[in-house]
Parts: structure tokens; C-alpha cells; sequence
């Protein structure tokens, strides 16, 4: 694993083939992707073309040198991460491995690109740490091209949401039975159009804060909050869309394992929370023809968990990696007749990233979806 940089590339032995480290080589130095393997106290044995070229360095400058002035991983101001963050040098201590697209690459002439790292520790047959492995992916195209995209969907939803707001408003002003005099058939044909207004003003909404979480504007003012009490304040109206389908409504805070304290405190922008459990709830009333749905909060000392819990259609094994990506909407007989953007689970992930949370989903077809969402609890004495 270590013997690439023989200069052999193209020597034949006795039987006519490449010899295997020749061919090795070549293919590391025709990589896109940067490589550089290290020893275990951080010195770089190997790297390859693109690694260098990354670098700037040549690899005969950096063979046998620590990583830390050669691989210099910043944050997106070219400043280097300290020893603690530094994702190689939290291998190189903890093994294992390690993906990551948060970090940026200052060359050797400072010039800064944002990349993408996969980092992971090299084991011999007798599985002995014998060093670690980093291959670095340019992102610089990628996330210019993610910008344009953005700027262009947020520029582009802005202006088309003000008309689509306005002929809501007069279909809504058609339909008021104080303002107008229409008959059923017309009536009947205003609320359809209405109904695909509201859906198109949903999809431009949706559309521009997804390509605001993307660039890292999204609104976000974080303040200390009891999650119970919020869930409260939204569970009146949660009880009317459910029984107004039919579907009963359970509200669960449990303390039980938690005696030490009743308020579940996080630290949030209350906004964006609401709209990551209007969400889910908007989706268990959607996807659920008949039975509960239940929203649940709960905790330990570290963690708030809170759940959106449904009796419905349930969601396919294989669409539930899926589920949380732009655009996504699982296909069955019900997503096809019940409209949606599939950009709200998306949406969901990018808030409770912010807030460094986790979100994921249990479901199984045929019986229901439980969707979770874990806070950072704030703890006050
Ligand atoms: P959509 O606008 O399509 O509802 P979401 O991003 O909110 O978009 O959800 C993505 C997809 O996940 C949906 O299209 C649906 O297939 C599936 N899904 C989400 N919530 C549920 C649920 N509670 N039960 C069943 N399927 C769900």
C-alpha cells in the first residue's frame, strides 16, 4: 500500500504485464480527486497529481513532512481550524472515518476552495492502525454552480410569488359571499382555482426559503424556549385539522424519565421550529386516511426529542434514505393524488441542522410513520 512512489510506471516484468505498483500509481496520479496517505504521526508518505496540484506543492516537498502547514483545512474565512476540529487530526487520534463538505483548502499561495473530505484510517491484515488516508474533492465548481442556482430559484420565486399572492387574494374576495353573487358551478370553478393558487404560492415559498437555508439566509433569530408550552400553543389548532379529518389527536408530554425538570428548554428560533412541526404534522394529516396522530415530547438530560407519530399509508423501505432530499416525494398510490412539493422534509433537515439537532423516521408500510426530531437541551439551574 505504501510502495507507489517507485518510479516504474511503465515497466514490464518477465510475464509482459505492468508491474502491479506501476499501474497503481498511474491510476493514483490520473485521479480528479486529491490523495495523500500519512503515517500514523502525521507524515505524508504519498500523494498524488491532483493532491498536489491542490496543495501546491510538489510532492518531493512534502514527503516525509507533517500534514498540518502542507493540508491546510480551514473555515470559509482561510483561517486553519484548531487541532481539536481539524477533521485529519481527529482521525489520525481517533481512527475510524471520517465525510465532511464543511471545511476549505488554503494552498500553499493561500489560494482558498471549498472541499470535500473523506478521511479514514489504514489498517494491515492484523487490523493495526497503520495511518490514515485523505482524499480531497474540489468543490469549487460545484458550489459556484449550487450559488447560481440559488440566487436564480430565490430571485425567481420572489417575483413570481407577489402576482400568485395577488390572484389568491381576488379568487379568495370571488368567493366571499359578503362581496360577490356567483352561482354553485361558478363557485365550484373559483374554488379549484383558488385551492391551485394556494398550492403554487406553497411551491414559491418553499422554493425560496430552501434556496435561502442553502446560501445560509434563512431568518434565524435563536432564543431559549420551553418546547411543552410551544407544543401547547400549536395543539388546539393541531386538534382541529385532525378531527376536521376525522383522525383523532393525542398530545403525550412525558416527564416520566425526567422528574429532574417539566420544561424542555431549547435554544431556537421559534418561527423555523414551527414551521419544521407544522410540517410534519401537515404531512401525518395528509398521508393518513384513518386512526391517531400523536405528538410526543419527551427527554433525557442531554436531548429533547419530540415526534409526530401517524396511523397512515406508512413509507417504503427503500424511499426512506430519500425522504429528507430536495424534491423527494416517495411514490405511491397517495402521493400521486395528494399534491405536495416534496421540498418540506428537505426544508425540515436544513432547520434542525441549524440548531444542531437531528432529524429521521421510522415507518413501516401499512401501519404508520413516527418522525423524530432530537434538540440539544438547554439545561438551567
Ligand atoms: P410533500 O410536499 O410531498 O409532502 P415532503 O418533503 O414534506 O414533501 O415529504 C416528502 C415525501 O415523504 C412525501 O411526498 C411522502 O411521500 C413522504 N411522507 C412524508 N411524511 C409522510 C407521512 N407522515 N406518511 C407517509 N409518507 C410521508
Amino acid at each position: 500500500m505504501f510502495g507507489f512512489g517507485k518510479k516504474n510506471n511503465t515497466a514490464l516484468n518477465e510475464k509482459g504485464l505492468f508491474q502491479e505498483n506501476a499501474l497503481s500509481e498511474t491510476a493514483l496520479n490520473n485521479l480528479m480527486v486529491g490523495v495523500f496517505i500519512l503515517d500514523k504521526t502525521g507524515s505524508i508518505i504519498l500523494s498524488n497529481f491532483a493532491g498536489n496540484q491542490m496543495i501546491g506543492f510538489e510532492s518531493k516537498d512534502t514527503k516525509n513532512k507533517n500534514y498540518l502547514n502542507i493540508i491546510k483545512i480551514t473555515d470559509a474565512n482561510g483561517t486553519l481550524v484548531e487541532a481539536s476540529i481539524n477533521p485529519i487530526a481527529r482521525n489520525i487520534t481517533e481512527g475510524g472515518k471520517i465525510v465532511t463538505d464543511n471545511y476549505f483548502l488554503a494552498s500553499r499561495n493561500n489560494v482558498l476552495r471549498p472541499i470535500g473530505l473523506v478521511i479514514k484510517e489504514i489498517k494491515d491484515t492484523a487490523d493495526q492502525s497503520k495511518g490514515t488516508i485523505v482524499i480531497l474533492r474540489d468543490l469549487t465548481r460545484e458550489k459556484f454552480l449550487d450559488q447560481q442556482r440559488s440566487d436564480f430559484i430565490s430571485t425567481a420565486s420572489h417575483e413570481m410569488r407577489t402576482p400568485v399572492a395577488a390572484i389568491e387574494g381576488y379568487l379568495a374576495l370571488a368567493l366571499n359571499e359578503k362581496v360577490t353573487n356567483i352561482d354553485e358551478k361558478a363557485r365550484n370553478y373559483l374554488e379549484k382555482a383558488h385551492a391551485s393558487a394556494e398550492r403554487l404560492g406553497k411551491l414559491f415559498q418553499d422554493l425560496l426559503n430552501s434556496a435561502r437555508a442553502e446560501d445560509g439566509r434563512l431568518q434565524n433569530n435563536p432564543e431559549v424556549i420551553d418546547v411543552a408550552k410551544f407544543l401547547e400553543s400549536l395543539s388546539s389548532n393541531m386538534k382541529f385539522m385532525a378531527e376536521k379529518k376525522g383522525l383523532n389527536f393525542e398530545f403525550l408530554i412525558n416527564a416520566s424519565q425526567d422528574k429532574s425538570s417539566e420544561q424542555y428548554l431549547v435554544n431556537v428560533d421559534k418561527d423555523r421550529l414551527g414551521e419544521v412541526i407544522n410540517n410534519l404534522y401537515e404531512n401525518a394529516n395528509k398521508y393518513t386516511e384513518s386512526g391517531k396522530i400523536v405528538i410526543g415530547l419527551t427527554g433525557n438530560p442531554k436531548v429533547v426529542q419530540l415526534r409526530v407519530q401517524d396511523t397512515g399509508d406508512g413509507i417504503p423501505a427503500d424511499a426512506i434514505p430519500h425522504l429528507f432530499e430536495k424534491f423527494y416525494r416517495a411514490d405511491n398510490s397517495s402521493t400521486r393524488q395528494i399534491g405536495g412539493t416534496g421540498l418540506g422534509l428537505y426544508l425540515a433537515k436544513e432547520i434542525v441542522k441549524l440548531y444542531d439537532g437531528r432529524i429521521w423516521v421510522e415507518s413501516e408500510v401499512g401501519k404508520g410513520s413516527t418522525f423524530y426530531i432530537n434538540l440539544p437541551r438547554v439545561n438551567r439551574s
